[in-house]
C-alpha cells in the first residue's frame, strides 16, 4: 500500500511533462493554463529569441547567455538542458518551490534532459510522458508548424526519434489524440493525492 506521511506541512504534487518535440507538450501546457487556473505552470527562462506573439515572463523568460550563465552558477536552476543544440532552457528553482509550499499543484514543460534530472533531484516528481498518436502524425506536426529551417527540422525529427524510447522510463503515458482531453488527464493527475502513484 502507498505510504503517506503525516508530519510536516502538505506539499503539493509536482508534475514533469516532457515527449519528443512537436508533440504538443507546449499546446497541453496552454490548455492547462486557460482551463485549470489553479495549476501553477512554471516560467521557463531561455537564452533563444521570442517566436512572434511570445511574450516575455510569460511564455518564457528571455535572457542573454551571460544571464544564464549566472542563473546556473548561483544554483537557482532546478534543471537546464541544451536543447536542439541551439539554446539553453532551464527551471528556475525559486518558484516551483514556492507553488509547492502554497499547496498548488505545479507543472514542468520540459525536455527529456531536464525531466532525467528533475528525476534525479527530485524522485517524488510524477513523471508523465506525452506521446503522439503515431510516428506520421507526429511528423506531421513538426512540419506544419513551419517555424523551423529544413535543417533544424531534420534536427528535431532525429531528437524526436530518439525521445520517443525514452517513454519506459515515465510513470505515465498521456498519448495526445486531443489536447483538450490531454489536458484534461494531465489535470486529473496532478490533482490527485501527492502520496499515490498511479
Ligand atoms: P521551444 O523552443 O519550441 O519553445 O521549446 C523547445 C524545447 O525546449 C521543448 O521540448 C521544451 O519542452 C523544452 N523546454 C522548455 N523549457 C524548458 C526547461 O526549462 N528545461 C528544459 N530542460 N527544457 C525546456
Amino acid at each position: 500500500a502507498p505510504s503517506r506521511t503525516t508530519d510536516g506541512p502538505a506539499r503539493s504534487r509536482l508534475v514533469v511533462l516532457a515527449g519528443p518535440t512537436a508533440v504538443g507538450k507546449g499546446t497541453v501546457a496552454a490548455a492547462v493554463r486557460d482551463q485549470h487556473p489553479d495549476v501553477w505552470i512554471s516560467v521557463s527562462a531561455t537564452t533563444r529569441k521570442p517566436r512572434p506573439g511570445e511574450v516575455d515572463g510569460v511564455h518564457y523568460h528571455f535572457v542573454t547567455e551571460a544571464e544564464f550563465d549566472r542563473l546556473v552558477d548561483a544554483g537557482d536552476m532546478l534543471e537546464w538542458a541544451v536543447v536542439h543544440k541551439v539554446a539553453r532552457y532551464g527551471t528556475p528553482r525559486g518558484p516551483v518551490d514556492e507553488a509547492l509550499s502554497a499547496g498548488r499543484p505545479a507543472l514542468l514543460e520540459i525536455d527529456l534532459q531536464g525531466a532525467r534530472q528533475v528525476r534525479d533531484s527530485m524522485p517524488e516528481a510524477l513523471q508523465v510522458f506525452l506521446k503522439p498518436p503515431s510516428w506520421e502524425e507526429l511528423v506531421r506536426r513538426l512540419v506544419g508548424r513551419g517555424t523551423e529551417t529544413e535543417e533544424e527540422r531534420e534536427r528535431r525529427l532525429a531528437t524526436a526519434r530518439d525521445e520517443l524510447a525514452a517513454e519506459p522510463e515515465f510513470d505515465v503515458t498521456i498519448v495526445n489524440h486531443e489536447v483538450h482531453e490531454a489536458a484534461d488527464e494531465l489535470v486529473t493527475l496532478m490533482t490527485a493525492d501527492p502520496q499515490v502513484r498511479p
